[in-house]
């Protein structure tokens, strides 16, 4: 865009008695009075620096898209504790809670069904990591539920444990009616291998397709810590990797041509924390509790009253995607973080 294109675009954005600054004269022409000034910022910023276009299309006007990253195992207390710029920053335009509660057990198999399906292990039936009782046929992933719900939808998930997407018998979190399907084997890859090529898969998908739902997996911290059998250096330096990758992959959100006509809802989350010797499975705080990050131009900036739960995810992935909760879904998580 030249330029004149972009003071063009503010210009029009800022117009006092525009059809979405109707209701209530004088909080309009404040607002409007912001935005030009916000604008200017933003021209002299972009010019500089190839930051985001002057936002001129209203958010309810934009295409909403949602990119849910799932770090296995990050305990809250040690998330604190590690530099994470990227997380930060998503966090200073969202919602950031770590009082959420994970499922008993706190173990990745029914954590992850429960956070991709919406419904507590009671419904999806996954116990422990051999998922033998699942009924996903029942209660599908929310990408899966989108695809039903909007066929025309275009769905994306990589992930580098293969029990998400791949199971004996069928039937998985990650279904085949997802379109774009990318499998990994972390421990065949060796984890920062499989979470660096996971990561670039879907910055490929970012970068080159049209994605509206995607589900990124990255398994490294928990692998590292069961490795270790703690939550020392090394843990930490693979969530100070998996925080990198978070923000490659914002910035490939960033970066796409249309941005500036689309209502990016990032979500992050983990499945269960950890013991000090990076065990987990049992019900104490440091393993049941977890955390939710919902970002972007849709979410409130804030935390979340009270606790919230990991089946939460999945309903706010679909309400961000207009899709209307079906009472006979039966689902257990409500929608938290959105405006
Ligand atoms: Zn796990």
């Amino acid at each position: 865009m030249t330029q004149s294109g972009k003071w063009s675009a503010c210009d029009g954005f800022a117009q006092p008695g525009a059809p979405h600054h109707s209701a209530g004269r004088r909080a309009t022409s404040t607002r409007a009075a912001g935005r030009t000034a916000a604008c200017v910022l933003a021209v002299v910023v972009a010019s500089c620096s190839g930051e985001d276009p002057p936002r001129d299309v209203p958010l309810e006007e934009r295409t909403p898209k949602v990119l849910l990253i799932g770090i296995d195992g990050v305990r809250v207390d040690v998330l604190a504790e590690v530099p994470t710029p990227n997380i930060d920053r998503l966090a200073t335009t969202g919602t950031f809670t770590q009082r959420t509660r994970t499922t008993t057990p706190s173990v990745s198999g029914p954590s992850w069904s429960s956070m991709l399906t919406g419904v507590w292990p009671a419904k999806h039936g996954v116990t422990d990591n051999d998922f033998g009782g699942r009924r996903y046929d029942a209660y599908p992933g929310f990408l899966t539920r989108l695809e039903r719900a909007r066929p025309e939808l275009s769905t994306f998930a990589v992930v580098d444990w293969t029990p998400l997407m791949e199971l004996e018998g069928g039937s998985t979190a990650v279904g085949p009616e997802v379109d774009r399907r990318e499998l990994l084997d972390g421990y065949a890859l060796g984890w920062a291998e499989a979470d660096a090529r996971a990561t670039a898969l879907a910055i490929q998908e970012i970068s080159s397709a049209d994605p509206d739902a995607m589900f990124v997996y990255l398994g490294n911290p928990d692998e590292t810590s069961h490795q270790t059998g703690s939550i020392g250096a090394p843990y930490r330096d693979a969530i100070a990797m998996a925080d990198r990758q978070v923000g490659m992959l914002v910035d490939a959100v960033r970066a796409r041509s249309t941005y500036g006509t689309e209502n990016w809802l990032i979500l992050l989350s983990t499945d269960h924390g950890r013991t000090d010797d990076g065990g987990h499975g049992g019900d104490s705080p440091v393993e049941m509790t977890t955390f939710i990050l919902a970002s972007g131009p849709a979410a409130a900036v804030g935390t979340v009253e009270g606790e919230s739960f990991i089946v939460d995810v999945a309903v706010t992935a679909l309400t961000h995607m207009g899709v209307e909760i079906d009472s006979t879904w039966q689902l257990d998580g409500r929608s938290v973080g959105l405006r």
